[in-house]
Parts: C-alpha cells; sequence; structure tokens
C-alpha cells in the first residue's frame, strides 16, 4: 500500500478521537514487528527512525530504505517518520529518501533559536509536501535522566505553533522517555487545556512509562500521536533472552521470537489506542 502522509493519519485520528500509534525501528525486525502488528490490529501506524538510531547504524540509507519498502508492502497504511532530528541535514536527507514526516527538535536550544530553527526547517519540509513535527517543553529522559516535573504552557504551545507553522506538536504533560517501568502520571488537565489551546494535534513523547489506562486517559484528553519505544524494546528483549537461555544460536530464532513478541504487544496498544471514547472532548 502507499505510504500514508501522516497529516492524513493525524486527520482520521482526531475525527474518530483516537490516537495513532508511533513505534522505533532500531532492527529490521522492529520494522516487521510493527507492521505486523498494525496489519493484525487493521490500524493504520507510524514507525519512525530516530537520530539516534541513524548514528548507531551509521547511516540512514539501508535502514530508512528498509522501512520504506516494508509500508511499501504493508497491507495496512505505514506512515515513515523521522523522530527527533536534532541536525537539518539528517531531515534533507530524510526527506529526499521519501520518508512521509519529520519531527524536528530544538526543544534543548533556547527558546528564540528553538522557534527560528524548527520554522525554517517546517517552511523547508512545507515546500516538498511534508509534515513536520516539534517539540516544546523538553520531554526529558534521554541519557537516562527522568524529568517527569517539566511541563509545556498551553500559551506558550500555540504562539509556537503559530509562529513555526509546525503540524503536530510534542508536549510535556508528565511523560519521561526510555522508561521501563509504567508508572508515570499524566496531567490530564493540562492535555485538555493544551488541546483546547493547540490548533494541531497533539503528540505524546516518552510513552513506554505510561500504564494502560493513563493511555486512554491521555487520548480522551486530546493526545493524537502516542510514541511509544522503550516498552515494545522490553517485550522483544525479554523473549530474546529467554530462547538465547534455552542454547539457541540461530539469529532467526531468537530475533523471530523477539519479533513475535513485539508485534502482539504493538497490536494490543494499537487497539488499546484506537478506543474511541464518548468523554472525548476532541474538536
Ligand atoms: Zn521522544
Amino acid at each position: 500500500m502507499p505510504q500514508a502522509p501522516l497529516t492524513r493519519l493525524l486527520e482520521r485520528a482526531r475525527a474518530e478521537g483516537t490516537a495513532i500509534g508511533a513505534m522505533n525501528v532500531i532492527t529490521l525486525e522492529h520494522a516487521e514487528a510493527i507492521v505486523i502488528g498494525a496489519e493484525a490490529a487493521d490500524r493504520p501506524v507510524v514507525i519512525q527512525l530516530s537520530e539516534n538510531t541513524v548514528a548507531y547504524r551509521g547511516s540512514l540509507g539501508p535502514v530508512g530504505l528498509a522501512c520504506l519498502r516494508i509500508a511499501e508492502e504493508s497491507s495496512t497504511e505505514v506512515c515513515v517518520h523521522l523522530d527527533h532530528a536534532t541536525d537539518p541535514e539528517l531531515v534533507r536527507a530524510a526527506v529526499d529518501l521519501g520518508f512521509d514526516s519529520v519531527m524536528f527538535d530544538a526543544s534543548t536550544r533556547p527558546h528564540a533559536e528553538n522557534v527560528r530553527t524548527t520554522a525554517a526547517i517546517a517552511a523547508w519540509c512545507h515546500d516538498h509536501g511534508i509534515a513536520v513535527e516539534a517539540e516544546l517543553g523538553e520531554v526529558g529522559g534521554k541519557d537516562g535522566v527522568h524529568a517527569p516535573g517539566v511541563r509545556t504552557d498551553p500559551g506558550d504551545a500555540r504562539r509556537f505553533v503559530e509562529a513555526t507553522g509546525v503540524d503536530a506538536l510534542a508536549v510535556a504533560v508528565g511523560s519521561s522517555h526510555a522508561m521501563v517501568t509504567r508508572d508515570a502520571r499524566l496531567d490530564d488537565d493540562l492535555i485538555a487545556r493544551l488541546h483546547a489551546a493547540v490548533p494541531v494535534p497533539l503528540v505524546l513523547h516518552g510513552s513506554s512509562g505510561v500504564p494502560d489506562d493513563g493511555l486512554r486517559s491521555a487520548v480522551r484528553a486530546g493526545v493524537r500521536k502516542v510514541n511509544i519505544a522503550t516498552h515494545l524494546n522490553l517485550q522483544m528483549t525479554r523473549a530474546i533472552t529467554t530462547v538465547v537461555d534455552e542454547g539457541r544460536a540461530d539469529p532467526r530464532i531468537y530475533l523471530g521470537a523477539g519479533r513475535d513478541a513485539m508485534a502482539l504487544e504493538v497490536q494490543r496498544i494499537l487497539m488499546l489506542l484506537s478506543i474511541n471514547s464518548e468523554a472525548s472532548i476532541d474538536r
């Protein structure tokens, strides 16, 4: 199936009162597991590559092209997205390769610089028909440092979107990246106020640390894209560890077990995010 533009998936999620799942690729098995899970759930999905993963792999090309081809061969809608890019050159490379959308993350820079650089990237991407996600209020948690105390102000968020022209906004509402326990408590009242104030869909990063009921209430409050990576890595790694501990040496056996375990959890999470709610306050 042709790749799905992020804006189309977000628009449908808005109309449904649901959220799109956005899951991170590190190995080929990740990309396969995400798409297998999405096909089983009969839901669209975003497969995303982070700048950190591109650095780990050494270049964007091989893994990026694999993601694009997996999306094309899928029977469900798949958006291929660049996650947490801080380097404008990587944004340009991803767009040139055929990615559907990018997240440009200048959230650690001074505010005026975040606005200026994000606006320039958004203008360039829009000229190329590509949607841009940005972040305001650093979600934190990279490098093992949890920062669940950071919050995005609704007025600042609205002004940031108006000044930059971005298509989706990642906000800090109580989650933190790379959590291996699911006990983060989100500020649903703040999500609802951000949803009312910001004219574009909200994105939740650090969703691995959020329990199922927290994800559901975040969607009810207005989150439209849910980024989840560490939680799925845990499912994969546990399954691989079990098989390796049995003495199996063939990577197809242990990586296959990891892929199967991850696909099942992808399916479950996508179903969770697709449950519509009467209580949705969507516009
Ligand atoms: Zn993130």
